[in-house]
This record gives structure tokens, sequence and C-alpha cells, in this order.
């Protein structure tokens, strides 16, 4: 299979400034090491509690932020220090971003006509009249009615809000979609349409997604592989039935087992793992494992030694000890 982005031990930290002289006292571990291979035309789901830097991760891939460490390559180029004028030459119309609150992204005095017009105006693509019928047809494309072309984006729901931020990210016929939280403000019933809808888009411009939720019944739901992270580390990654038929992961396990199983599934029922303490900072994380202080399973190596991120099965990975 194609790969189409390539994460080599990418990381991204912010520095932490304090006092009269802003002098650097340390740094936030937002993203702290990721290897990740995307294949062209799948989504795969990132998981975790919020902090964990799955939101760092995409925004880093999009290149909003340079790595601190690490590489990006995008369909063969490495991207990881590219220039803004190169970036958008390539990927700022290849891969594209939709985020969790259409609102605060779309410009409240803006027509959708012109907030959909924008990145058209932006990259030079097409003119005039052209760029009109691409209005109407990427409304079309995610199901609004182009007779809302002269409204405002406070006359629309949610759900709409949301499809204007998909017809935006597409306008540029972008190849990768990188989605934060796309869902997690609507309504569970908005929230089936919304997904349905990116379904349908990859099928139909054969995308590739980034799915990043906090949500394991939705990213089940739409991704085709699922990576677990925690504290800025990618903890486990596999394929959707692997991960949640057989989490290896005892981070993956607690997470799971917090999820209500549907009622006709026939999923294991788990017992619910409950776990002890508090998410570390990220400006300060455990050595060893980076889970050690939460982790039931916990022995003295993990409060020692980083657990290595390697293939225990086919296709899944996990970072653990327990495993080697
Ligand atoms: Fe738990 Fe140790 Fe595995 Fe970390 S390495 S998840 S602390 S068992
Ligand atoms: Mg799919």
């Amino acid at each position: 299979t194609d790969t189409i982005l390539e994460l080599q031990d990418v990381k991204k930290y912010f520095p932490i400034k304090a006092g009269l002289l802003q002098r650097n006292v340390g740094n936030v571990k937002a993203v702290d090491g990721i290897n990740l291979s995307v294949r062209k035309g799948e989504t795969i789901g990132l998981v975790g509690e919020s902090g964990c830097g799955k939101s760092t991760t995409g925004r880093t891939i999009i290149r909003l932020y340079e790595p601190t460490e690490g590489k990006i390559i995008f369909k063969g180029q490495d991207i990881t220090h590219m220039p803004e004028s190169q970036l958008r030459r390539t990927i700022r119309k290849d891969i594209q971003m939709v985020f969790q609150d259409p609102f605060a992204t779309l410009n409240p005095r803006k027509t959708i006509r012109s907030i959909i017009k924008e990145p058209l105006i932006t990259h030079n693509l097409y003119s005039g009249k052209e760029r009109e019928e691409k209005v109407r047809e990427l409304m079309d494309v995610v199901g609004l009615n182009s007779s809302f072309i002269n409204r405002y984006p406070h006359e629309f729901s949610g759900g709409q809000r949301q499809r204007i931020g998909i017809a935006r990210a597409l306008a540029l016929n972008p190849e990768l979609i990188i989605a934060d939280e796309p869902v997690s403000a609507l309504d569970v019933s908005i929230q089936a349409q919304v997904i349905n809808l990116m379904e349908d888009l990859q099928e139909e411009f054969g995308l590739t997604y980034i799915f990043i939720s906090h949500d394991l019944s939705v990213v089940r739901h739409i991704s085709d592989r699922v990576g677990v992270m925690y504290l800025g580390k990618m903890m486990e990654l596999a394929e959707k039935e692997d991960l949640y038929a057989d989490p290896l992961h005892p981070y993956t396990q607690a997470l799971l087992s917090a999820v209500p199983v549907p009622r006709k599934s026939n999923s294991i029922k788990r017992e619910r793992i409950v776990l002890k303490g508090e998410l570390p900072s990220p400006s300060n994380p455990p050595v060893g494992c980076v889970f050690h202080t939460r982790c039931p399973a916990a022995t003295d190596i993990c409060r020692q030694l980083v657990p290595e991120f390697k293939e225990v099965k086919t296709g899944h990975f996990v970072a653990c000890h327990l495993y080697e």
C-alpha cells in the first residue's frame, strides 16, 4: 500500500518561560516521539484524554507548528522544516484541517459564499463565474442547499456549520484531511450525519483522514486503524477490530473498559478499570514508562526504562514492558 504520510520520531516541545527576563525554564513535551505511517485512503483515529498531544500532532503535521525534532514526510517529500512560501505551493492545498467548533473558525461577518470562496482566492484558483460555480458545487457536495449562499454562520445549526467547515476544507481538493474533534460539539444524532458525510466524501474523493477524538465510540465507527496516545506518546496502534477486541496496553484496556458496550454488540463485557492518580504534567512526565504512575500492572522496570514501541502481532504495535 501507498504511504501518504510518515512521522519519524516527531517531537513538539513548547518552551515554558518565566520571570522578568522570560527565561526558558523547561518544556511542555506536547508530542514526544511519534512514529506513524499513514496509508493513502485510510482513516487513522487518534484517541486519548485531553492533553495527550493528539491535537498538537495534527497541527504539527499541517505545519502550523514546526517540529522540535524528528521528520515529517508527506508524499515522499520532507516537509519538516519547509518554509512557508514553499508550503503554500504544496501541502497547504493537499492537507486541510477541520476543527471542533466550526463557529469559532468561521468569520461571523462573512457569508457562506465568501467563507467557502476564501481558500480559492488565497490560492488563486478559478476566476469569477467558475469560482461561484465551485462554491455552489461544494455546498451541494456537503449537503447544503445553495439557496443558503448569502447567509451568515449564525443562521446555521451546529451540524450545518460543520458542513461549511468541511466544504471549505474540500475547496482545494486536498488529499489528507486532519479532523480535530469534528463532531464533539454536536448532538449525537447530528454526529452520525456528519460522520456519514465524511465517509461518503472519503469514498468519492479518495481522501485520507486523521480523525482526532477523545470519544472511542466515534473513533471506532469511522477508523480503519486506531492509535492511542498518552502524554505525548503513542501507546498502542492497531487495526480497529484488533484494537477493540484485543487491547494490549493497560491504558487502552482502561479506556475501553469505560466505554459503554452497545446492547446488540458481541463485544466482550469488560470490567471497569479505574485509573488511580492524576494525569501527570507534560512539562514533567514520569521517567521510564510515562504511564507507570497510573498503571495497575507497573513493575520496577517500568519506573526506569522507556518501553519500546514495537510490533508484537502483525500490524499491532504497543509500547509496554509486558510484551517484551
Ligand atoms: Fe504499565 Fe509498565 Fe506497561 Fe507502562 S510499561 S504500561 S507501566 S506495565
Ligand atoms: Mg473509512
